[in-house]
């Protein structure tokens, strides 16, 4: 299963759908123009169902194969959203919208991932069901957390799931992968240490929440220096340290910190969870003031299922014999982290070329590595659930 001939005759129809799309960008689950449209061409390819508002604006179809004798059911996930970026790129289809771009290539991922729904509802060369998720908000609203909670898992019978994302740097047509985790947790946290005010020459009289807080900072950097495995990655950082007063004569009566931990590993997160309570109400106690820690789980730890990756490696081998199959864990985090918990599967890096990084307002999706793509995704499908 080299890349598909078909996709290379898709190639244009696509592309024009990518540039479409980065035409009009929408962000987090404002994405009505873009779920409108993923909606209509499914309907137009002939999937079986077609269900738009899941998980407000995220959209689902459901293509049947010839047969279905054993039941299986495999789930492939694209993004939609933009970013709130002001585009660089003098494309002759660049945003109309000032403000927003398609800066992280989501656009690519929905069209490669229509392709491949197009493919397979003409085809239909496997047993078993393929399921063609579109998500909104993945940068920062959790869309693919609101398509889980709003049952899709269930709804569709999902067995596995599988995500892409597209590289910079990677070689177009190139694929990179791990076992494992693969993007990191990304948590913040606030600490508000309350002692007694007053004036700064009766230090005595007064509880000094700027020593108090000081002395968290510093206790706080023990969690990855003296608690943590040193084998396993983790951040823990304070960004900011603000008094509630700026005299240079009052003893703050509240200092407020807030910072951010970045894991790899949901045990090490649970205790850096744990930790930094502790650290903090004690270090706090100890000086006779108080601390209150609030604690944000952000994206949960990105995890490859090391069976799955295993079946991606194989269909990426197929698709262009270059995968990178250990490739380093990113720190960034990934929506898609969600759905990984709810079911087993992988998600893979594609190679982009050598473009500006994502997120940056000269960024722009390689669409040669639409067949590539739209071949790995209808892959895992027909791959997964061979023709009975
Ligand atoms: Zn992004
Ligand atoms: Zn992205």
């Amino acid at each position: 299963m080299p890349v598909k001939n078909r996709f290379a005759e898709l190639l244009p129809e696509i592309t024009a759908w990518r540039r479409d799309f980065h035409e009009n960008p929408e962000i987090l689950f404002e994405v009505h123009r873009t779920a409108g449209k993923v909606a209509d061409l499914l309907r137009g390819f002939g999937c079986d169902e077609v269900v738009e508002g899941i998980g407000r604006t995220g959209v689902v179809g459901v293509i049947k194969g010839k047969t279905d004798t054993k039941g299986r059911v495999i789930g492939l996930r694209a993004d939609m959203d933009a970013l709130p970026i002001n585009e660089a790129t003098g494309l002759d289809y660049a945003s109309k919208t000032p403000g927003k771009m398609h800066a992280c290539g989501h656009d690519g991922h929905t069209a490669m991932l229509l392709g491949a729904a197009k493919y397979l509802a003409e085809t239909r060369n496997f047993d078993g069901t393929a399921v063609v998720i579109f998500q909104p908000a993945e940068e920062g609203g959790g869309g693919g957390r609101e398509m889980v909670n709003d049952g899709m898992m269930d709804r569709f019978g999902i067995q596995e799931v599988y995500g892409m994302h597209n590289w910079p740097g990677l070689p177009v047509g190139s694929f990179a992968i791990r076992e494992g985790a693969l993007m990191a947790a990304a948590d913040q946290f606030e600490i508000v240490v309350t002692g007694k005010g007053g004036h700064a020459a009766k230090p005595h009289d007064s509880i000094d929440t700027t020593l108090v807080a000081s002395h968290i900072v510093v206790a706080l950097q023990s969690i990855a220096s003296r608690n943590v495995d040193p084998l396993k990655q983790v951040v823990v950082s304070v960004c900011t340290f603000r008094t509630e007063s700026e005299a240079h004569n009052v003893i703050p009566q509240t200092v407020l910190l807030k910072g951010t931990v970045r894991t790899m590993d949901p045990t090490v997160q649970d205790y850096v969870e744990r930790r930094i309570s502790e650290i903090a109400e004690g270090t706090a106690m100890a000086f006779g003031a108080t601390a209150a820690v609030k604690y944000m789980r952000g994206y949960p730890v990105t995890i490859n299922a090391p069976e799955n990756t295993g079946y991606a490696i194989e269909v990426a081998q197929k698709v262009s014999g270059q995968v990178d199959a250990n490739v380093a864990p990113q720190m960034g985090a990934e929506d898609f982290s969600y759905m990984l918990n709810a079911r087993p599967g992988a998600y893979i890096f594609l190679g982009n070329g050598d473009t500006a990084m994502v997120h940056h307002p000269a960024y722009n999706f390689d669409d040669n590595a639409i067949p590539f793509g739209s071949s790995w995704y209808a892959g895992m499908v027909e791959d997964r659930m061979p023709a009975a």
